[in-house]
């Protein structure tokens, strides 16, 4: 598997202190062909691994996992975060806050699964939302194909447009567009006809219906399976009309699910939905850490490096501890708490950590370290000596005012810092005092 690839190479790695670019490019190199083989096309692998390597140059080797292991967590977040997911994304909705009838056309090769596509969306949006649907097929190439969407109707009880022979793509959209305003409907979904391959009479029917219908959603409808091709077909059809989301149809089967990052790269529109089966209830909302997981072929790496990284979180907290012991409390003892303050969702995280320290907390209700302040302490933190970090009292003005140049700052932010640190390294030293953490466990209770 990628994981085992990944740490044979990274074996030696093993107990330095940071990931370095040489090591960083021997493990994409595996990446790059786990990408290949997940159908990616080539020159979207290209740029990610060019993206993940700069997020992974760097950053510290976690001693509880192997380095492989640890690169393919953070090329997983990566390929979720370009896949449109991570922390605080909202998955990819259909916009149907629009004066009714909101207009959905669906556009992709032929055999992608627009038409079951089109079937699929109607009946969920009829029996989630309670919304008034018509279908209306523009397909008058293939013979048939508008009673296949009459077929699906009748199926889940959805309305489709009657099928009047002889008339042209334009002609049917107008006509489904009157039916839609004056009987009523929320949606409009406007199914068209598909080609083998990407065409110029193709675009030109499709860019004609999306002028007459102005359509509010035009989703790609694009088989999992496409792999290579993907990059073409995206580009063919984002050129040509403005898309607004991407379809990625039988994900049912073995695709790996390459396309979602091709697609989602090249047209830079978030993937609404996945087909899952050639039934009308087979369409599930996209979920970006499902298919990196697919992408990467891996098992729990990622939750194993997850709780390695709480793991270092512990082994931060007790050094902190033993600092309190013995009443040390400098500059970098600060920087590694408000490392720590971040990952931990802000300053509750010092608050839990130095229970019943009342002054720490007034600091932070006092506005003196707010979350905003946070980015600026960082910044000013680290414009500051080794040397000064840990004897802050040589800070004088003039190294003031280098280091509020050096962050972006004022004296007056560079003094608020200092002055912060001053206390707490005071409460530090009255914490020994009263006989440290155990001292002050025996207080308070
Ligand atoms: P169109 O030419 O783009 O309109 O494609 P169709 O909707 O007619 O679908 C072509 C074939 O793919 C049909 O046999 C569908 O049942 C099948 N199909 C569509 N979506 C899916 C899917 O998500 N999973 C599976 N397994 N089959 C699908
Ligand atoms: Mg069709």
């Amino acid at each position: 598997s990628l994981s085992d690839r990944l740490s044979a190479t990274f074996d030696k790695l093993r107990g330095r202190g940071a990931l370095s670019e040489v090591d960083v490019r021997g493990a994409m190199r595996e990446v790059r062909i786990a990408l290949l083989e997940a159908d990616v096309a080539l020159p979207v692998v290209r740029e990610f691994v060019e993206k993940a390597t700069e997020a992974a140059v760097g950053q510290n080797v976690l001693r509880s996992v192997t380095p492989g292991q640890q690169v393919v967590k953070i090329v997983n977040d990566a390929l979720v975060e370009m896949l449109g997911g991570g922390d605080g994304a909202e998955p990819a909705e259909l916009n149907l806050n629009v004066n009714p009838p909101a207009i959905i056309m669906m556009v992709g090769l032929q055999g992608s699964g627009k038409t079951t596509t089109t079937a699929k969306i109607a009946r969920r949006l009829k029996e989630r939302e309670g919304k008034k649907v018509l279908m209306a097929s523009l397909d008058v190439n293939r013979p048939a194909a508008q009673e296949q969407l009459a077929v699906l109707g009748t199926q889940s009880d959805v309305a489709t447009l009657p099928i009047v022979q002889g008339q042209q793509p334009v002609e049917i959209a107008r006509r489904a567009l009157q039916s839609a305003k004056l009987q009523g409907f929320d949606v409009l979904l406007l199914d068209t006809a598909g080609r083998l391959h990407v065409d110029q009479a193709l675009m030109d029917e499709m860019k004609a219906v999306a002028d007459i219908a102005t359509p509010h959603e035009i989703l790609l409808v694009v088989d999992a399976l496409t792999g290579q091709d993907a990059v073409n077909v995206a580009t063919n059809f984002s050129t040509q009309v403005p898309l607004t989301g991407v379809v990625l149809t039988r994900m049912d089967g073995d695709a790996r699910g390459g396309a979602a990052l091709s697609m989602r790269a090249v047209t830079g529109r978030p993937i609404k939905f996945v087909g899952t089966g050639e039934k009308l209830d087979g369409l599930e909302q996209f979920h970006p850490e499902r298919v990196a997981g697919r992408i990467l072929g891996m098992g729990d790496v990622v939750s194993l490096v997850e709780r390695a990284a709480e793991t270092i979180k512990v082994e931060e907290a007790e050094r902190m501890a033993m600092r309190m012991e013995q009443g040390k409390f400098d500059l970098d003892d600060l920087r590694a708490q408000l490392g720590q303050m971040k990952r931990m969702g802000g300053l509750s995280g010092l608050a839990a950590m130095l229970p019943g320290v009342k002054q720490v907390k007034q600091a932070m209700a006092s506005g003196a370290a707010d979350d905003k302040h946070l980015v600026r302490m960082e910044a000013i933190l680290s414009s500051m000596t080794v040397k000064e970090r840990q004897k802050p009292e040589i800070i004088a003005a003039k190294r003031k005012i280098r280091i509020a140049k050096g962050s972006g700052t004022t004296v007056q932010d560079v003094n608020k810092v200092l002055k912060m640190h001053q206390e707490m390294a005071g409460m530090m030293k009255k914490m020994k005092k009263m006989g440290g953490l155990k001292g002050l466990a025996k207080m308070f209770g």
